[in-house]
């Protein structure tokens, strides 16, 4: 068997027709639309604006929202498909589609009333890129500390003061899921989830991250002074921000794991090209059977993690609780593609360590994945606590 037949083969995880179908238009948009941008946005660090209206048109922007609500009506399998499919390519473009879908369109779909979801999953699905924003300088993996406050006003709207940071899709977003205290003494009790529209007075994006990777996807910081929110933009009930946060995460946390299996799969590809083209000694590269067994080592593991975060979707999309297979997920796939793409750069020689190739890129692109949506000592705490309880 070729590594051509070998990287088009079927997946384990039989997909359906619909999904083969879905599979194949995502890499064909992906290698017509996103990778002839990748290099500029990289060089630019901002996505292209022009990807982004594509991005709605094709579907991918409300994967799981009901037709009903201009969504696709599809599955969080059709999720990790997109994602992965794009990570292929560039793990930074993923991620605001991973974003929108999981971070966003899940607690809009789980906790938004009637009402709200009327007056925003129209607009998510056809022109409103979304953001979750939980994290704070003085509160990341505690996340629940956070200084953000939301005060009630006697007729029953609040006020937001605060600061986030760390906040994906923060240059582009319009709609903003806000996690505020509306009691520090209540503890994560206190904790509300508010929707915050980009034009709310006292609204303002601060500071843009210069990143190691993922460099096209924006990260700043959100300023909240003294903005006004109406009374029907709570999401769900009042306290109960902390368990909107952490069911969100659950679900994220595959898309996290799918990122990192395209990012993986992206760098190997690259490196399986070259070792066919590449003569030393009088051969190719591949022909050597020290670099035959790295590459199918790494393979081999690719494909762990990839049957991992397909098992968390389709136990997710059944009904199932994932928070341990997902963590499960997040966290091998994130060491997984650390350990691929770190190879990969090793077996391009010095051609991987410069920018002439594109695994240097997938190796800064892998490192986000031990961090973001709970950093890897985290994952392994959800993990433990359900090994040994
Ligand atoms: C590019 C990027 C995009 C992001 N996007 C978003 C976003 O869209 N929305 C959002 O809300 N946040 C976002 N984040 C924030 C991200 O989720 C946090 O950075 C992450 O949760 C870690 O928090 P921290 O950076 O404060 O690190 P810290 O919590 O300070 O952790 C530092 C180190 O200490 C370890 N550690 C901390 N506590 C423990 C413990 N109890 N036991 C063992 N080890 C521990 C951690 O594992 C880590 O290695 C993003 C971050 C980045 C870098």
């Amino acid at each position: 068997m070729t590594n051509d037949s070998f990287a088009q083969r079927p997946p384990l995880t039989v997909f359906t027709d619909d999904e083969v179908a879905f599979r194949d238009a995502v890499a064909d948009f992906t290698n017509g639309e996103v990778r002839p941008r990748v290099q500029a946005m990289e060089r630019a660090a901002k996505i292209d604006p022009t990807l982004i209206p594509k991005y709605f048109e094709l579907g991918l922007m409300g994967i799981q929202v009901p037709e009903e609500y201009g969504g696709a009506g599809g599955s969080l399998m059709m999720v990790t498909i997109a994602v992965e499919e794009i990570s292929k390519v560039d793990a930074a473009a993923a991620i605001m589609v991973d974003v929108q879908n999981t971070l966003v369109l899940y607690p809009m779909l789980t906790y938004a009333n009637d009402e709200q979801k009327a007056r925003y999953l129209p607009r998510l699905c056809s022109d409103m890129v979304g953001a979750y924003a939980l994290s704070e300088a003085s509160s990341g993996s505690d996340a629940f500390a956070m200084q953000t406050r939301a005060t009630p006003q006697p007729d029953g709207t609040w006020v937001l003061n605060g600061r986030k940071l760390w906040i994906t899709n923060g240059a582009e977003a319009e709609f903003f899921l806000v996690f505020a205290t509306v009691d520090p003494a209540k503890g994560y009790k206190g904790v509300t989830a508010f929707i915050v529209e980009r034009g709310f007075a006292g609204f303002a994006t601060g500071k843009k991250e210069d990143k190691l990777g993922i460099r096209a996807s924006s990260t700043t910081e959100l300023l909240f002074d003294n903005v006004p929110v109406p009374a029907a933009n709570v999401l769900g009930p009042v306290g109960q921000g902390y368990k909107i946060a952490i069911e969100t995460l659950n679900e994220g946390r595959i898309g996290i794991g799918a990122q990192m299996i395209g990012n993986a799969q992206g760098a190997l590809d690259a490196a399986v090209v070259y070792l066919k083209e590449r003569q030393q000694f009088g051969k190719a590269l591949r022909e050597f059977q020290g670099i035959q067994f790295q590459v199918a080592q790494a393979a081999t593991e690719l494909e762990a993690a990839r049957l991992m975060v397909y098992n968390a979707t389709r136990l997710k999309d059944a009904g199932h609780d994932i928070a341990i297979t997902g963590a499960m997920a997040k966290l091998y796939a994130s060491q997984v593609c650390q350990r691929v793409t770190s190879l990969a750069v090793e077996l391009l020689g010095g051609a991987g360590y410069t920018k002439d190739y594109p695994v240097e890129k997938f190796y800064r692109d892998a490192k986000i994945g031990a961090i973001y949506e709970g950093t890897s000592n985290m994952q392994l705490q959800t993990i433990a606590k359900h090994v040994l309880k």
